[in-house]
């Protein structure tokens, strides 16, 4: 079984982004990131923090806005419409999920798709859709298809099977997996709450992404021996012995299933860093193609 270190993937794509961000402050442009964080929420706090953090060390113009959780729709809006006519800013992100008055698709919407880093812009969903290169692809499944490749693992007419149908994850996890040529040509089947006999399709995968939210959801008896297994899950379950009380679990029972894979990720330390680090790229990818 191989283990597949995210952290020393993202390690990689980081020194990538380091590079084309020299190249582009040759040329006077410095690529620009705004981290939008309503409310006071922990984990969208500590997310924030995280991705501005790796911004700011990568050379990134770092700038974190941070609104009360009594933020209005229209402040929200006024915020995204600023950050759109600023030239300095190529990629803006509204941190998920924010308080529940806030329409979160509408402000989506307002986000210019040129700036949507997320790749939640129904522009963005819609080129992906279409095999359209120039969009933006969501950063976690952007990082999963980049662990495959790291991985070497074979994708082209590979059986995959994305556990989940959210659009933040499964579902452009899909399309990458199945869309034309390098990185996709996969055969994939989409499970959901809805599907029936589900141990019985994931038995059936080369390779199963998880991301349903359920922590030790994959068990042994769900994978059979010789599959990859990308767990995208990060589920806090209570853990007297750890220092905060809880620890960070996946969707995958990884006691059991690891030994049964060709190759698997761990969490923490899987999934999890390739997100920022593909947020940081699509940052630079905007600036790039601002500057072209
Ligand atoms: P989500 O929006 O809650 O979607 C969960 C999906 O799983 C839904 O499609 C749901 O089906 C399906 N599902 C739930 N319970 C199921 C069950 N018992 N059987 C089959 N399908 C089931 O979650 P998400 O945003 O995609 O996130 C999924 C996990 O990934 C979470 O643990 C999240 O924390 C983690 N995550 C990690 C990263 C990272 O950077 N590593 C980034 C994003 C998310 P329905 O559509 O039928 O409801």
């Amino acid at each position: 079984m191989k283990l597949i270190n995210g952290t020393e993937i993202a390690k990689k794509v980081h020194e990538e982004t380091r590079r084309r961000i020299a190249t582009l402050q040759a040329r006077g442009i410095t690529p620009g990131l705004a981290v939008v964080l309503v409310g006071d929420d922990p984990a969208s706090t500590a997310y924030v923090r995280s991705k501005d953090k790796r911004a700011a060390e990568l050379g990134i113009h770092s700038l974190k806005h941070e609104l009360p959780s009594s933020a209005t729709q229209s402040d929200l809006l006024a915020l995204v419409e600023c950050l759109n006519a600023d030239p300095a800013i190529h990629g803006i992100l509204v941190q998920s999920p924010p308080p529940l008055h806030i329409d979160e698709a509408a402000i989506v919407r307002a986000i210019d798709p040129r700036k949507d880093v997320d790749g939640f812009h129904p522009v963005n969903v819609a080129k992906l859709a279409l095999d359209d290169p120039t969009g933006f692809v969501p950063c976690t499944p952007l990082g999963c298809q980049r662990l495959l490749v790291e991985a070497g693992v074979q994708i082209a007419g590979a059986r995959a099977v994305v556990l989940g149908r959210s659009m933040i994850v499964g579902k452009p996890m899909a399309l990458l997996l199945m869309a034309k040529g390098s990185g996709g040509d996969a055969t994939v089947t989409v499970v959901h709450s809805r599907s029936r006999d589900i141990a019985a399709i994931t038995r059936e995968a080369d390779i199963l992404i998880a991301a349903i939210g359920r922590p030790g959801f994959v068990t042994a008896d769900m994978v059979r021996a010789g599959t990859v297994v990308i767990d995208v899950g990060i589920n806090r379950v209570d853990d007297p012995t750890a220092a905060k009380g809880y620890r960070l679990v996946g969707d995958v029972d990884f006691d059991a299933v690891a030994p049964k894979c060709a190759a698997i990720t761990p969490v923490p330390g899987g999934v999890g860093p390739m997100t920022i680090a593909m947020l940081m790229a699509n940052t630079v990818t905007a600036a790039e193609r601002c500057a072209a």
